[in-house]
């Protein structure tokens, strides 16, 4: 991302919730229509690909616009959202004596959107923090240092911060989890093909251009950079990979804090909670113990220089988007261009939008929700969850390979579910934090600073289930394992997701599905771990457990056969929640449908040509329909919990017999899967 997620908003996703969509950068710009039969390509045959299908002429229309490396019909819906919060901002900036709550947002978009103050300040914004870790000159203040960096909001080796407890989720925990990289996975430090070391080489390069920019020698720099590479990649070498960071006993790892001398000396780790500002706690998890052992003889082994160099690097990537323009324009060409294959930087206003989500993201939303979304959309959602909560139910009754008591237990957990719709009902108070008019840099770190201490004082108290983890304009949705809870912001009920003035078949085949496939979330390979409660508890028995286990395998060796890019597969293991998900959606959504029929007792009737089934399996395929750069299918295929949207919708109707049905596919076609799988 250009504007990187702030520490907190990443911490939570790296362990927990389920989004449906990757957060992808969002341009254009109208809000596109759901169900559109300019977007289908009929020369097609949907039995043999329904992507190419569904969205052929859309995609042949919609290239990725220059400044966006992956370009969906949901992106323009996000883009579409960009362009109200910036009338919002704009108008918020131009009424100074607004509520403080538009002060706050007006101030940030007017210092964010002066370029001119940004250039003119230079490197000054940076200049005490770097002399802070210049001269750091024991190993002691190396830990006070990166505590210091942790409370501005630049988590360096790790990340540390509030969870709920995974045994019980009312309470929140301590946990510190591996983390301190620069690239976006531990494989581009490892791996040995050509395009990691052709990225590795590009990194190098970058941090040592970045360290120039702040006035080090050429010398100087390029031997810093090779050492900071060195460093993470040690960093890499102690990390779990990502599909073992799924399995939540590799998570499950709390100890008495008393005992961390033990494992970890070197890293004086009582010393940095304290200096991180955390309050006092008895237990902390340890998320995963061997990375902190590694990096407990790291720290003594690797010379105190390469440290402070490691650390001051991360301090200038957390802040060059928000520098002068060399800072931001080296940021954009190795984070955008090189990794992600973008070829323009956004304008300033997107990012000064975007920024202001990540950071002031419950202002600018109360702001936004005020204009934007209605009751009607919350009474009309909550319809649907019970008629696809009912669906499911029956779906666990009638499962042929589950025995009665694992059933019992599943319908509990599903009885349990709650969902959380449109916005937060208590807004964050931002009243402590300072936004000035003229200082984007100081107002960067402010608002950092004020959700890394939000996050840090919730250790030791009950877990507030009222809370959000993405913002309201997000167009997105989330399950949360620790709440057992669906989510859905108020960003997401629009077209082509959501359209109040559209048949039902087509709302079902859209956020219907969607709703679907948070549920399924809830009993995924990592959801079904957890009880209603949100605990991490075994409430299978081992025979339905090793049947459940049969079939996400058959779901983890189909997608692994996709190709994403060049040679590239997808990683069925790292997939297997988003696609047993979708595969699970479908037919709750599907089945959904004809018990909203049914109850309305409504005459099936065919629109534009089309059965209200075809309707429901098109507009799913058309929420997303999407183009990505292939530089950007390579990071995704490496991080990404979701398939690429066309594997995704591939995967999810291949194996599903009511679409085969309702399009007359037969078998032996592309669309009809020889080995059907499925989970719930
Ligand atoms: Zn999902």
């Amino acid at each position: 991302m250009l504007f990187r997620q702030t520490v907190v908003l990443l911490f939570c996703c790296a362990l927990a919730p389920c989004l449906v969509f990757s957060q992808e950068k969002q341009t254009a710009v109208t809000r596109p229509k759901m169900f559109d039969v300019t977007a289908l390509d009929a020369s097609a045959d949907p039995c043999e690909d329904f992507d190419q299908y569904a969205c052929g002429t859309w995609k042949k229309n919609n290239p990725v616009p220059s400044d966006q490396v992956f370009w969906a019909r949901y992106n323009q819906l996000g883009e579409y959202n960009r362009e109200v919060l910036r009338k919002i901002m704009e108008q918020a900036g131009s009424t100074p004596a607004g509520s403080q709550t538009a002060r706050i947002v007006g101030n940030f978009y007017t210092s964010c959107m002066d370029e001119t103050a940004a250039n003119r300040a230079g490197i000054t914004p940076l200049q005490s923090e770097l002399r802070r870790i210049a001269a750091v000159s024991s190993h002691k203040e190396l830990i006070d240092a990166v505590a210091h960096l942790h409370s501005i909001g630049v988590p360096v080796l790790f990340e540390f911060g509030a969870q709920p407890e995974l045994h019980d989720a009312t309470r929140m925990g301590a946990v510190i989890v591996q983390g301190g990289l620069g690239l976006p996975d531990r494989d581009y430090y490892l791996n040995q093909n050509d395009n990691s070391k052709q990225i590795r080489s590009k990194y190098v390069a970058h941090i040592s251009t970045m360290l120039k920019l702040v006035g080090d020698s050429s010398e100087s720099a390029e031997k810093q950079a090779s050492a900071i590479l060195d460093v993470e990649k040690g960093l890499a070498e102690a990390s779990l990979d990502r599909v073992s960071m799924r399995d939540p006993k590799n998570r499950d790892h709390k100890m008495q804090v008393s005992a961390l001398d033990a494992l970890a000396p070197n890293l004086l780790l009582l010393r940095f909670f304290k200096a991180a500002g955390a309050p006092q706690f008895e237990q902390v998890n340890i998320v995963p113990p061997d990375y902190f052992q590694r990096l407990n003889t790291a720290v003594s082994s690797v010379p105190l220089d390469d440290w402070k160099t490691y650390l001051k690097w991360h301090l200038i990537r957390a802040n060059a988007p928000y520098l002068s323009e060399p800072f931001v324009n080296e940021d954009f060409a190795f984070e955008r261009r090189s990794l992600n294959g973008q070829r323009e930087i956004e304008p300033r206003w997107k990012r000064c939008v975007s920024a202001a989500d990540r950071l002031l993201g419950e202002a600018l939303g109360r702001l936004y929700v005020e204009q934007t979304f209605s009751p009607e959309n919350k009474r009309r959602t909550v319809e649907m969850v019970k008629l696809e909560e009912a669906a499911l139910a029956e779906n666990i009754q009638q499962l042929p390979w589950m025995n009665a008591q694992t059933k019992q237990q599943a319908l509990l957990k599903l009885n349990a579910v709650t969902n959380k719709i449109g916005y937060p009902e208590v807004w964050l108070d931002y009243s402590s934090v300072k936004i000035k008019r003229d200082d984007l840099a100081e107002n960067i770190r402010q608002a950092r600073t004020f959700l890394v201490k939000h996050n840090l004082v919730k250790i030791g108290h009950p877990m507030d289930k009222s809370e959000w983890i993405v913002t309201t304009p997000t167009v997105n949705a989330y399950y949360y394992s620790p709440e057992n809870s669906i989510n859905f912001p108020a960003g997401v009920f629009q077209s082509p997701l959501f359209d109040a003035g559209m048949d039902d078949a087509v709302n079902f085949g859209a956020i219907g599905w969607l709703i679907g496939h948070e549920l399924t979330h809830g009993f995924d390979d990592q959801g079904s771990k957890f009880d209603g409660q949100g605990n991490l508890t075994n409430w299978w028995t081992q025979t339905d457990r090793e049947e459940f286990e049969k079939r996400t395998s058959c779901i983890a060796d189909q997608y692994q056969d996709f190709v994403v890019v060049d040679d590239i597969h997808l990683n069925g293991r790292l997939t297997l929640g988003e696609n047993t998900a979708d595969n699970g959606g479908i037919r709750i959504a599907f089945a959904a449908m004809h018990k909203a029929a049914a109850t309305k007792n409504a005459e099936q009737i065919t629109i534009d040509g089309f059965t209200p089934e075809q309707r429901f399996f098109i507009s799913f395929a058309q929420q997303w329909c999407a183009n990505i750069t292939p530089e950007r299918l390579r990071v995704i295929a490496k991080v990404d919990p979701h398939a690429p949207v066309r594997f995704r919708t591939l995967g999810t109707l291949r194996n599903y017999s009511e679409f085969a049905k309702a399009f007359g596919c037969k078998e032996k076609q592309k669309m009809v899967s020889e080995n059907a799988c499925r989970v719930w």
